[in-house]
């Protein structure tokens, strides 16, 4: 008897599929968000030039004058930019023309597990390289993977998720320079590591950069991602998209966010780098706590005390983190996010609790 799941793919079947836990509390620090919403003079313009559009006509079939936006913003040319619904559609559309059966995805481990688990949605074969023992990037062996087994597309993830490293300019050199296929660098975080690659691009034709609106810029509910890179790999990345990708709601408060930058969004950022150091050197105190130091705007820790019996303990003060101790090397760590300072403030008094009572 043939069930109707038979005509799914085996290494499809085999995946887990990616799920957060329905979970709710008061302090949200389990998904890196932005602590704070979206400033209410970003929402107030997205707003006003909303009601002057008319809802019942498209969006532009090219979003030029967003791609121009982010273009300025990113420091690129604007006939290299993709704008798509959060990030993960460009990690999605440049894997889908990129990768198939006999094509091989390489990225170190532990980082965002949706780059492995769409490569094999779509027939590639991953590789992976551990991270070192510090929790950061082995350069050397991943240009030795990379120059013996030429991957089709390499992805890093700088700063990590979830580890917070960053990958330095001259190691990332090194990859780029033995690597014959394409080299990702997802900078979901790199406005809390005051770094980019995006002067790189300039040098290297096969490097793509990943943007997202959905961490420093306060956007996550707006879908809103882009990607950088060469125009002749863009113009190929931007057939696996579906037209109207990015709705004119998101476009909008896209072009406000960037227009308001400056005065709006910048100082929550410097806020909540500033509040990371704060919570490393208070967490570091605790005993049985050892946190990893992150140039994003989250910290993994390794905990004396379960994982999941953290989790619970803070939950049940009203406090969601996240439980990382499934992904590859983190068997007794959790993530947390930088709260806004009341937030980190509960955050370091429960856990002062918790390991202390112990
Ligand atoms: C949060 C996150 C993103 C953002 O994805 P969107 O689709 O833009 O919301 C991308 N990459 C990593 C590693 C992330 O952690």
């Amino acid at each position: 008897m043939s069930k109707p799941t038979d005509t799914i793919k085996p290494a499809v079947r085999a995946l887990r599929a990616y799920a957060l836990t329905p979970h709710r509390a008061s302090v949200k620090i389990n998904q890196n968000e932005n602590p704070w919403g979206a400033p209410v003079r970003i929402k107030e313009e997205t707003e006003r030039r909303l009601a002057e559009r008319k809802w019942s006509r498209y969006p532009d079939f090219i979003p030029v004058a967003l791609h121009e936006a982010l273009a300025g913003f990113g420091g690129w040319k604007a006939d290299g930019v993709l704008a798509g619904n959060g990030s993960n559609e460009l990690i999605q559309a440049l894997l889908m023309v990129s990768v198939g059966k006999g094509k091989r995805v390489l990225i170190s481990e532990p980082t965002f597990t949706l780059y492995g688990q769409i490569a094999t949605v779509l027939d590639g074969e991953v590789i992976s390289v551990p991270l070192n023992f510090n929790l950061e990037y082995d350069v050397e062996s991943l240009r030795e993977t990379i120059t013996n087994s030429q991957p089709d597309v390499t992805i890093i993830c700088s700063p990590n998720n979830p580890t917070g490293c960053v990958i330095a300019d001259d190691d990332l050199r090194k990859l780029l320079g033995a690597a014959s296929g394409l080299v990702v660098i997802d900078e979901a975080y790199h406005e809390f590591s005051d770094h980019s690659v995006v002067p790189l691009l300039n040098e290297h034709a096969n490097l793509v950069v990943l943007r997202t609106f959905s961490k420093a810029m306060a956007m996550a509910g707006l879908r809103i991602g882009y990607l950088l890179a060469a125009p002749e790999l863009t113009r190929e990345i931007g057939k696996a998209l579906l037209p109207y990708n990015l709705n004119v709601i998101s476009q909008t408060a896209a072009e406000v966010a960037i227009e308001l930058y400056e005065t709006e969004l910048r100082p929550l950022v410097q806020k909540i780098t500033q509040e990371r150091e704060r919570l490393f050197s208070e967490l570091k105190k605790l005993g049985g706590l050892a946190p990893v130091r992150s140039r994003a705007n989250f910290m993994v820790m390794r905990s004396r005390l379960k994982p999941r019996t953290v989790f619970d303990e803070l939950l049940e003060r009203d406090i969601l983190i996240r439980d990382v101790s499934s992904y590859p090397m983190l068997g007794d760590y959790f993530r947390l996010s930088v709260g806004t300072p009341e937030e980190n403030d509960k955050l370091i008094a429960a856990l002062g609790e918790i390991f202390n009572e112990r």
